[in-house]
């Protein structure tokens, strides 16, 4: 027997033929994403259904020394769950059981396929009080893959990421063992990580290279009886940092958003900033919205007129996406989602719109206040059509120097594709990279977690 019948045949064995696939349509599927990436080569796709089953598949790769990637919904955009070494895309949408909802400590206890919009709409019919942060990436989105990559929601602005929401993981470590983090690992509450050693961070912005994780405990907030926004359009980006300052020191804010965009055309040449603002009564709100609106001096303007829908969209979820991607054409689109400064926010808001412009690349350009206003977003979201390699060209290249642009800004890149990890790894400390190397080394000694990613 051919060593890929023995592999398909064990994964068969261990999740049965329904959940296993080496077929060349369901390869294809997997070995791309909305992005500019290049395709790559996937061997099999596997959906395990349990922990044990995780478990025995992770101990059969790391056997047989086959790559293994861990893929939610693959939504990043940059390739990130699309194997660069080929092997097993383990696609973890059937464990997608809501374990809990512990409502008076306020998490939830999913497991690690439950997505974005399940978990959303789980809490309306049953919790209609709590919330957790939603991203605007589409309701399959799930939440593990999101929190795994230090994702942002519409709570991020007055909370920070969605990373810092974790309160403990079950995980299956790349030699097989399952492993608990955080308070589960000593109690039945799944409240917190905190006054533990962190070994959250062993998994979390590693992009699945350290271990699967299973299960996941996500905070959940309270959700306020009214929300409403303010729009304001500011003619320069140089009072975007003093704007968010304000905002967050006058507590005002649940999320602040800024978008730019050449299209549609009323869109043109204008700087959108969205205000999404909170009350527990009519009254506060509006006290709340009269204040906002009083803020700022005169470069700031009231924008009265904003379509209902648009209104909608944007107190639905924080607008971070493409709206231009033509998906009829085979459109698709990617953007250099990355963290910076709030000081550096005018230059790279101003030096960023330049390069979409000199590239001439269908683009919208945005930035989300993160944390409070300790740092910001931000990025240009470039469309192409997949048909025409020309503008997939372009818009590689375009990514290429925005990427450049945000390092050379002190800013880092986020749920970065191959080429920019390497950017941040020829900046980084020797010896952080050096420290990366052996935490891997030590949890993975056969390199078989998503291989290629983080390495230089
Ligand atoms: C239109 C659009 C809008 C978006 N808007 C936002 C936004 O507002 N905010 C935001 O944060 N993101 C946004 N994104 C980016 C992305 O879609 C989301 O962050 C999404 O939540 C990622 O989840 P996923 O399930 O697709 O993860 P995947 O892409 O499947 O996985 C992400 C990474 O985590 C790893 N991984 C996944 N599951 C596991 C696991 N169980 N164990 C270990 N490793 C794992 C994967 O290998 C990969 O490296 C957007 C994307 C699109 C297409």
């Amino acid at each position: 027997m051919s060593e890929r019948d023995l592999v398909y045949d064990s994964l068969v064995k261990i999740v049965g033929k329904d959940f296993v696939s080496n077929e060349p349509e369901d390869l294809y599927l997997y070995s791309r994403d909305l992005g500019a990436q290049p395709p790559r080569k996937v061997d099999y796709v596997v959906m395990p259904k349990t922990v044990e089953q995780v478990q025995k598949i992770v101990m059969l790769a790391n056997k047989r020394k086959i790559p293994i990637t861990p893929m939610g919904s693959g939504l990043t955009v940059s390739g990130l769950a699309v194997p660069v070494k080929g092997g097993i895309v383990l696609d973890m949408k059937r464990m997608d059981r809501i374990i809990e909802v512990n409502e008076k400590n306020k998490y939830a206890i999913v497991e690690a396929g439950v997505t974005q919009g399940a978990l959303k709409s789980y809490l309306e019919k049953h919790y209609p009080h709590l919330q957790h942060s939603t991203p605007e990436a589409p309701p399959t989105a799930t939440i593990a893959g999101n929190v795994l990559i230090h994702g942002h929601g519409h709570l991020t602005p007055s909370h920070g990421a969605n990373s810092r929401m974790i309160n403990g993981m079950e995980v299956v470590l790349p030699t097989g063992e399952i492993c608990k983090i955080g308070s589960c690992s000593v109690s039945a509450y799944w409240f917190t990580r905190e006054s533990l050693p962190d070994l959250a961070g062993l998994f979390i912005g590693w992009y699945g290279t350290t271990g699967i994780i299973t299960k996941i405990s996500i905070q959940l907030f309270p959700k306020p009886m009214f929300r409403d926004l303010v729009v304001f359009l500011a003619e320069d980006p140089d009072v975007l940092p003093e704007m968010v300052f304000g905002v967050f020191q006058a507590e005002l804010a649940e999320n602040f958003f800024v978008i730019a965009q050449d299209k549609p055309d009323w869109m043109f040449g204008r700087t959108y900033v969205v205000i999404i603002t909170t009350g527990h009564s009519k009254d506060e709100l509006e006290s709340k919205k009269a204040k906002l609106r009083d803020m700022f001096d005169t470069r700031v303007k009231v924008a009265e007129q904003i379509p209902p829908s648009l209104k909608e969209r944007y107190l639905e979820v924080p607008p971070f996406a493409a709206t231009q991607a033509d998906f009829a054409k085979g459109g698709g689109f990617e953007y250099n989602g990355c963290l910076l400064p709030m000081d550096r926010i005018p230059e790279a808001w101003r030096r960023g719109l330049e390069i979409a412009r000199k590239h001439n690349v269908a683009f919208s350009f945005g930035l989300q206040a993160l944390d409070c206003g300790h740092s910001a977003m931000c990025g240009p979201v470039y469309s192409f059509n997949r048909a025409d390699e020309e503008s997939v060209k372009k818009v590689r290249e375009a990514l290429d120097e925005s990427s450049k642009l945000v390092l050379e800004l002190g800013g880092l890149l986020w749920k970065a594709a191959i080429p920019g990890q390497r950017l941040m790894m020829h900046r980084m400390d020797p010896n952080t990279l050096e420290l990366m190397r052996r935490i891997r080394r030590v949890l993975d000694p056969n390199g078989i977690m998503n291989p290629g990613n983080w390495e230089e």
